[in-house]
């Protein structure tokens, strides 16, 4: 059964007054679906204190795949754990491209992840030279193929997956539900080469200038089962309205 999810990715944003401010107001509201708010790593304590008896969840932005040791500026899974994540976002975009990452970086850190008992949630999608020159499909498959020549499908059973147009990232410009739908059935088809039961399952998000505004029509998408949130997520009103939303959707399968 999946769950409708959002995902707020706070990136590098706020300050502890605004932290204290934006979940006083995300806890006072219901949330409808999984919501999970993935703030800057030293913003976590302060987070989980206050979200502590929500229905929201805690995810980090990102993780190093070494358990310990002299890997400086670098956080742990056993870390992230200790302060109450249940979630990791591997592979963002702006991993990849501002700090390097690798596809085989982004293996290990799903590995360690899901050793570790945190659900990875693994970004994917291509950039807009990729999309025009109708490599669309081949860069997702190719980003997928590296963390499941890896792991295993069978990592697969507790992580989530999303979609996200390189192009469509804090640009204001998103996917048509279409265009969404069509990379998340390629995404799931190629699961189900592998696995139907972990492919039916797993939630497959769409990320990519989701606000209150577009939410409803992407979700209305079979394939669609919720979102990856940047800029939206900054704001309590918009973030609860897209976790309305998926919610509303109803989408279970
Ligand atoms: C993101 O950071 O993953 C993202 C999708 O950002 P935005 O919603 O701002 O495009």
């Amino acid at each position: 059964m999946r769950k409708p999810t959002v995902i707020g990715n706070w990136k590098m944003n706020g300050s502890r007054d605004g932290v204290r401010s934006l979940v006083e107001a995300l806890v006072a509201q219901q949330s409808s679906c999984e919501a999970v708010i993935c703030p800057p790593f030293v913003f976590l304590e302060q987070v989980s204190e206050m979200i502590a008896g929500s229905e929201l969840r805690l995810g980090a932005q990102n993780v190093d795949w070494h358990e310990s040791g002299a890997y400086t500026g670098e956080v742990s899974t056993a870390m992230l754990l200790e302060f109450g994540c249940e979630y990791c976002i591997i592979g963002h975009s702006e991993r990849r491209a501002i700090f390097g990452e690798t596809d085989q970086q982004v293996a290990s850190k799903f590995a360690a992840c899901h050793k570790a008992g945190l659900r990875p949630v693994l970004c994917v999608g291509e950039s807009r030279e990729q999309r025009l020159a109708g490599d669309t499909e081949a860069v997702v498959e190719r980003q997928l193929s590296a963390v499941l020549e890896f792991s295993g499908i069978a990592s697969f059973a507790e992580a989530v997956i999303a979609y996200e147009p390189v192009w469509a990232i804090g640009t204001g410009e998103t996917a048509s539900p279409e265009q969404a739908e069509s990379v998340h059935v390629t995404i799931r088809s190629m699961l189900a080469r592998l696995d139907a039961r972990v492919s039916e399952n797993i939630e497959i998000l769409y990320g990519g200038s989701v606000n209150d505004e577009n939410a409803a029509e992407l979700f209305e998408m079979q394939n669609v089962d919720g979102a990856l949130v940047g800029g939206a997520s900054l704001r309590a009103e918009a973030f609860g309205s897209i976790c309305r939303f998926a919610h509303e959707s109803g989408r279970t399968q």
